[in-house]
């Protein structure tokens, strides 16, 4: 039988399962989504029915505060979708709940990674490799010069910095879903057991991630805390305070920020980051090409990102590639 793979239609705003019409990851309300992961742009709310994991379909409700036809799908569970098309959610070892998803038609397999990483992340399910014919992968550090250094020398970063000036703080600026649950679980596990404080955009995320389980330990507001009680200790907050009127009130702080990104030079001096921490939720070079050889697909499709070098890798690889450049895909914050 040859590949043809004709039912299975990327469009800017979404992939399109033509036999089942149902969509994934979506960027605009469709009757049936299945959606991969909490992400902004890869979740959106008004759906008519939205398939996930229980621990997305939760993250998607805390954002928009409605559920209208949440349908769970859990780890390795088979759904039978209309038009003979089953769907078998894997793990993606992105955020909480990210979810590959695997889809059977007609004696094919694609997978579609929505955002992934390989490294170990206590905060979410590892990488599963999906044997399949199409692999539809992200690419958003696809360039070799990203390569995440381990997590443990970024984090004993923060906790050097208070060693060597108790008196001050260290503000750290970090995504609301996902990598701000990472840091702190990956302090916990370097062994920092004082509290942590949170800016307030953080308490509902980390709330739902400690209600699935990730301990988080002693987590405090802000808000709730006197100014001189958080000298020498971490504060979290999304990247976006960092700079402004909110971060004058912390106790002298080092501002540090976990981004992929930080490997730019560039990006850390434009939000006056003392501390760039290389922190990512995403596969970097490394991982994105050993992961295609471990799936080992028939072809390669690239939903975002630096496309160009990841299919250049490809056609040196004998590798067949495609690039869909997918809008609205990228993580600024990631
Ligand atoms: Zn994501
Ligand atoms: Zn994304």
């Amino acid at each position: 039988m040859t590949a043809d793979f004709s039912w299975i239609q990327p469009h800017p705003h979404g992939i399109y399962i033509a036999p089942a019409d149902c969509w994934i990851d979506p960027s605009r309300a469709v009757e049936t989504a299945l959606v991969t992961h909490g992400h902004a742009d890869h979740a959106r709310g008004g759906h008519g029915t939205t398939i996930a994991t229980p621990e997305t379909l939760a993250i998607m409700k805390l954002r928009y505060a409605t559920d209208d036809g949440a349908t769970p799908a859990l780890y390795g569970e088979t759904i039978t979708l209309p038009g003979q098309v089953r769907a078998t959610y894997t793990p993606a070892g992105h955020v909480l709940g990210s979810a590959q998803i695997l889809l059977e038609h007609a004696g094919e397999r694609v997978v579609i990674t929505g955002d992934y990483k390989r490294r170990s992340d206590p905060t979410c399910a590892e990488f599963a490799v999906t044997p399949c014919d199409v692999f539809i992968t992200e690419a958003t550090f696809g360039l070799p010069l990203f390569i995440h250094p381990p997590i443990a020398g970024e984090i004993a970063t923060i906790t050097d910095a208070l060693a060597a000036h108790p008196e001050r703080s260290v503000l750290v600026g970090a995504y609301a879903l996902g990598k701000a649950q990472r840091v702190i679980a990956e302090l916990r596990a370097a062994g920092h057991t004082d509290p942590i404080y949170l800016h307030g955009a953080m308490e509902k995320m980390c709330a739902l991630y400690q209600e699935h389980g990730v301990d988080l330990g002693d987590l405090r507001l802000v808000a709730d805390t006197e100014k001189d009680a958080m000298r020498g200790q971490i504060i979290i907050c999304p990247p976006s305070a960092l700079n402004d009127r909110w971060a004058r009130r912390m106790p002298d702080p080092i501002t540090a920020m976990a981004s992929g990104w930080m490997r730019v030079r560039q990006r850390a001096r434009q939000r006056n980051v003392e501390l760039p921490l290389i922190v990512s939720d995403h596969a970097d070079w490394t991982e994105l090409t050993q992961t295609i050889e471990d799936v080992n697909p028939q072809e390669t499709w690239i939903t975002h990102g630096r496309e160009d070098a990841l299919l250049r890798w490809c056609e040196l690889h004998q590798r067949k590639g495609r690039a869909l450049a997918m809008i609205g895909r990228e993580d600024e914050d990631e």
